[in-house]
């Protein structure tokens, strides 16, 4: 609440606004340019000030945030949403290969007999493999720049 003037303000151009992308810098207009950057990650953004829009313009598809009057919420690509299907194929695609892994491990081996160790770690491992690949996916989509947020962090702490 350092910012009170401008934090129940409608967004405008000429403000300095928290950097919805690393939450650490501040994003303000450039000189002689339509477009807004952060101090921290460099990245660029556009505003629309219609409808209270950030855009990231240096990622494509651009990932809008809207101002709520006091902060930004709801980071989404423009005009895209991870919907059910995307969560159904997810599911499919960390499930079903250790399933089938793990059933024809199942099928081959002797009825009574243990599962070989081995196709257990196996499946194991294919599992975390994929949920891995999945996990990456979705930090991908919402872009949540890991990296620059530490390296950020580290250059603050440096700093002081
Ligand atoms: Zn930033």
């Amino acid at each position: 609440m350092d910012s009170a003037d401008t934090s129940v303000q409608g967004f405008h151009e000429q403000g300095v606004y928290p950097c919805p992308a690393c939450r650490l810098g501040q994003i303000q207009a450039l000189s002689l340019m339509d477009a807004m950057a952060c101090n921290a990650c460099r990245h660029i953004f556009t505003a629309n000030l219609e409808r209270q829009w950030l855009l990231m313009v240096d990622r494509s598809p651009p990932l809008v945030w809207h101002w709520n009057g006091r902060n930004w919420t709801g980071a989404h690509v423009e005009g895209v949403k991870l919907g059910w299907r995307y969560w159904l194929n997810a599911v499919a695609f960390v499930l079903l290969p250790p399933v089938l892994i793990g059933l024809s491990a199942y099928i081959v081996t002797d009825s009574g007999a243990p599962l070989p160790l081995l196709s257990i770690v196996w499946t194991g491992l294919t599992f975390l493999f994929h949920l891995a690949l999945i996990g990456r996916s979705v930090i991908g989509f919402y872009r949540f720049p890991v990296g620059t947020y530490f390296s950020v962090m580290g250059r603050n702490l440096l700093s002081r």
